[in-house]
């Protein structure tokens, strides 16, 4: 599904961070989120009334070497280059100022429509402050307060009310990828050596209002699979371009649209932290991940390269455990033929359910094996276990008292079930509730 994107723009300090925290705030948390890959976000997943939508905070892309209004234009750009509808938010403590006005001149040439936040707006006598903001020329102004809350449902009301009415699932009959990762690990070369390899059936969709670049092709077991290249979307000439959250919000949204994900690394330069990022998004996102080394021939090898790396990639991406890897090259052609057939098996992975019986009767053998956990006294008790959803596969587990789940155990039962099933390449979901 493309999810409309909303993006956050204003001058430093009127509190688009806090409001982009506020609006992130409403998404009910689902248990096992990767450590560190919520801090310093910039994009987020939100909800309102029934509406899914993607969430950018402009604020937090730095442009390098800009001077401040540089800055301020480049992100008005980003907001009108990537959203669907903008939020322009402002400030009633200092009224209308010149970089408000700047930011608006810019805004008036997107043909994106814009919502006109006036922030800080924490009392009833503030209010009337509010009105001046008509002078901005983008229509009725909300007053809101990021820091207590207040009239925030008002403006996510008119976010949403701009949506375009159909908002359409994508075509699923087709598997989505995505190859992510670092500038220079071998993107493009991927790309073009699988496309090189299989016959391509369209190439450069104009897929959404965002002008991804999509190419579809047909593996060499007639599968048909849909490649969103992140790389075939850069906007080149752009001063952000280059800027390096700019990039991951790229990935991000790409991430969004596919099904699998590949994390592409570099054999000759290792792991590094913006891989782990782009993987922690991919797996909070639930999205199938296969772990792609690439530049296999480049590296001096001996007998222990190959456990070396997997033994890397275990400790780097501890919790992307359930994760196929391949050592491959763009360059040699080396094990490219693998990547088709293994994002089919995980995308199936992805979309596997479990019949209830047959889960009850894992979920028995596994406490029998490894008694509940105990607090105080108080013992654990699983009453029973249903998957809920696919994509990624979605568990309810009905216990006594949810408190006494310890996360230890919840690895536990992850760990039995895929041992009982195959689900290699996709994160799982186990979401503990209290039996009424
Ligand atoms: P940004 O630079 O636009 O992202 O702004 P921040 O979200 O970092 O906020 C800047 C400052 O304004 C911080 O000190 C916030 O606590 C404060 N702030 C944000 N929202 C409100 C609000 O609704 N009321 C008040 N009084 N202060 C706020
Ligand atoms: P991207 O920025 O991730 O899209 O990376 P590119 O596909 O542009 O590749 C970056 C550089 O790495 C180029 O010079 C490629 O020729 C080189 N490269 C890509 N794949 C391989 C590979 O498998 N082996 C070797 N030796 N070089 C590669």
């Amino acid at each position: 599904m493309a999810k409309p994107v909303v993006a956050i723009v204003g001058r430093p300090n009127v509190g688009k961070s806090t409001v982009f925290n506020r609006i992130a705030g409403q998404r009910v948390s689902i248990v096992d989120d990767a450590p560190g890959v919520t801090r310093d976000r910039i994009y987020t997943h939100a909800e309102w009334v029934g509406h899914q939508f993607n969430l950018i905070d402009t604020g937090g892309i730095e442009i390098d070497d800009q001077p401040f209004i540089e800055q301020i234009r480049e992100q008005a750009e980003i907001a009108i280059d990537e959203a669907d509808v903008i939020v322009f938010v402002t400030s009633v403590r200092e009224s209308v100022t010149d970089a408000d006005e700047n930011i608006a001149q810019i805004l008036y040439r997107a043909k994106k429509p814009v919502v006109l936040a006036v922030n800080k707006v924490d009392n009833q006598e503030l209010r009337q402050d509010i009105y001046d903001f008509y002078a901005l020329g983008f229509g009725e102004p909300i007053g809101i307060s990021g820091v207590h809350g207040i009239g925030v449902g008002d403006l996510l009301d008119a976010i949403v009310a701009h949506f375009p009415a159909d908002e359409q699932p994508e075509d699923d009959s087709r598997i989505r990828f995505s190859l992510i990762g670092r500038p220079n690990v071998g993107k493009s070369s991927l790309v073009n050596a699988i496309l090189g390899e299989n016959r391509v059936i369209v190439s450069s969709v104009a897929g959404t209002t965002r002008d991804a670049v999509d190419t579809q092709f047909v593996s060499a077991t007639g599968t048909e699979f849909n490649m969103i290249d992140t790389a075939g979307l850069r906007k080149r000439g752009r001063a952000y371009e280059n800027a390096e959250k700019y990039s991951v919000l790229r990935a991000m949204s790409a991430i969004d649209r596919s099904n699998v994900i590949l994390v592409v690394l570099n054999a000759e330069e290792g792991i590094r932290e913006q891989d782990k990022h782009i993987a922690g998004y991919a797996h909070d996102a639930g999205k199938g991940i296969i772990i792609v080394v690439n530049k296999w021939d480049a590296l001096k090898k001996n007998n222990h390269s190959l456990s070396d790396f997997k033994g890397a990639i275990k400790t780097h991406f501890a919790y992307l455990d359930y994760a196929p890897v391949l050592f491959v090259s763009a360059k040699t052609q080396q094990r490219l033929a693998q990547i088709p057939p293994l994002i089919e098996q995980v995308s199936a992975n992805q979309n596997y359910r479990v019949k209830s019986s047959v889960l009850n009767n894992v979920l028995l053998d596994a406490i029998a094996a490894n008694p509940t956990p105990s607090s105080s006294g108080k013992r654990l008790r699983i009453y029973y276990m249903t998957q809920v959803a696919v994509k990624p596969p979605t568990f309810i587990v009905f216990v006594n008292e949810p408190d006494l789940m310890h996360f230890s155990y919840q690895r536990f039962l992850e760990n039995q079930l895929r041992q009982a099933f195959d689900f290699t390449g996709t994160p799982l979901r186990l979401i503990v509730r209290r039996r009424k």
